[in-house]
């Protein structure tokens, strides 16, 4: 309707322009206009047809390329609405924890599994969103926090897709570790309007690690530090510390085979399972102690002053003593210890381990059930 007005009134100026034109170059005013020559009359109106042609083909032509354009536009609409849907059943089907975060409007769209894992939603809302938001929506540990930011803002201004292992709380108060992956939805100017990412529970795969890396750090029957462990942990305190007064132990128990031969294996076994408890508990705090294979023991004690050491060692020799009997045989366990005392900073760990293996041999020499110190000096 406002087109066809506009039409009209363009149509209306287009005719007093054309008539108004001829009464000024002809100097004649309205009242004239009545009197003309039928030949001007003529071409008065052949002026004002052409007009009226011109202006509603014109009109007829700008309505055909409207309707064109809004054919076009609602084609367009429909191809993003369908897209969006496809997107949405997409995700909602996928079974994945997904989301996006919009950074242009602080809105948040997320899947429904994710409230089904943590019993939180991510809001749909957020004002201001930033980094420090993202934390508390997705109830990071505290602990992650640092590693969280760090690698969160590194997102912001590299652009780029990131994945992070953290930590999220759950709203029974249970910590899930998951990856979080993030990937920057850039626009065509190549700015960043929004994040898309994905949650994924990883937290058997990470318990497993974490106990597999145990399991290869750990003594299998006694769950000390096993050998490796030992030797790698030593030889860094010896390269990085000061290690004048430290002290390496080589423990091996005396007469131990009778033990087994006497009372089988599985009572072996406990009696070292014993022996190893003996130890942490006398040498408890940060001393480290260590299984090195069969009945010999391995301990470093850190920076420990002459006297101290030696009661230590008597304390060790008197606790590790343990009669066995079944009423009929008797066997009476006691343990040999070979000391390295370091005298000297930066001792290699192989010189102290042979000084201690040294002064163990010494000690069964003498007898056994007693301990024998060497100083190292270099
Ligand atoms: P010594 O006084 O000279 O040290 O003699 P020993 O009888 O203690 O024998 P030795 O230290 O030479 O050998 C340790 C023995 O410990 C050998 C083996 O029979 C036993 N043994 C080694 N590992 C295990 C284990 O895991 N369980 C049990 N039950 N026995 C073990
Ligand atoms: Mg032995």
């Amino acid at each position: 309707m406002k087109n066809i007005i506009g039409a009209i009134a363009c149509l209306l100026i287009s005719y007093a322009i054309a008539i108004g034109g001829y009464m000024v170059t002809h100097n004649c005013d309205i009242e004239d206009l009545k009197t003309i020559s039928s030949q001007d009359k003529n071409f008065i109106i052949v002026l004002l047809v052409a007009q009226t042609v011109i202006v509603w083909s014109y009109f007829f032509y700008i309505l055909a390329i409207r309707k064109r354009n809004e054919k076009t536009l609602k084609k367009e609409e429909n191809r993003l609405i369908l897209q969006q849907r496809r997107y949405q059943i997409i995700i909602d089907n996928s079974g994945e924890m997904m989301y996006e975060i919009s950074l242009n409007n602080d809105t948040c769209i997320s899947t429904d599994k994710i409230r089904e894992k943590f019993g939180w939603d991510i809001p749909r809302q957020v004002d201001r969103l930033d980094v420090k938001k993202l934390f508390e929506i997705l109830h990071v540990h505290p602990e992650d926090e640092e590693l969280f930011y760090h690698s969160t803002s590194g997102l912001i201004t590299n652009k780029m897709t990131k994945e992070i292992t953290v930590r999220l709380q759950k709203t029974d108060g249970a910590y899930l570790w998951c990856n979080i992956i993030y990937i920057p939805l850039l626009d065509g100017d190549n700015n960043m309007v929004s994040i898309v990412g994905k949650i994924e529970d990883v937290d058997s795969e990470v318990k497993e690690k974490e106990r597999l890396e145990h399991q290869s750090r750990t003594d299998g029957l006694t769950g000390l530090m096993n050998k490796q462990t030992f030797e790698e942990e030593a030889m860094k305190f010896l390269m990085t510390s000061i290690s004048t007064g430290s002290a390496l132990l080589f423990i091996d128990m005396d007469y131990f085979k009778d033990v087994n031969d006497k009372f089988g294996h599985t009572m072996g076994d406990r009696a070292i399972r014993d022996i190893a408890l003996k130890l942490q508990i006398i040498f408890a705090n940060c001393d480290m102690v260590s299984r090195f294979g069969g009945d010999e023991f391995l301990i470093f004690v850190k920076n420990i002053p002459r006297d101290t050491l030696l009661d230590k060692l008597n304390w060790a020799v008197e606790k590790l003593r343990e009669t066995y009997s079944n009423g009929t045989d008797v066997v009476n366990l006691s343990a040999s210890i070979g000391v390295a005392y370091c005298m000297a900073d930066k001792i290699a760990y192989s010189t102290l381990l042979e000084a201690a293996d040294n002064s163990l041999y010494a000690a069964k020499e003498l007898g056994r059930c007693r301990y024998i110190i060497r100083d190292v000096y270099e």
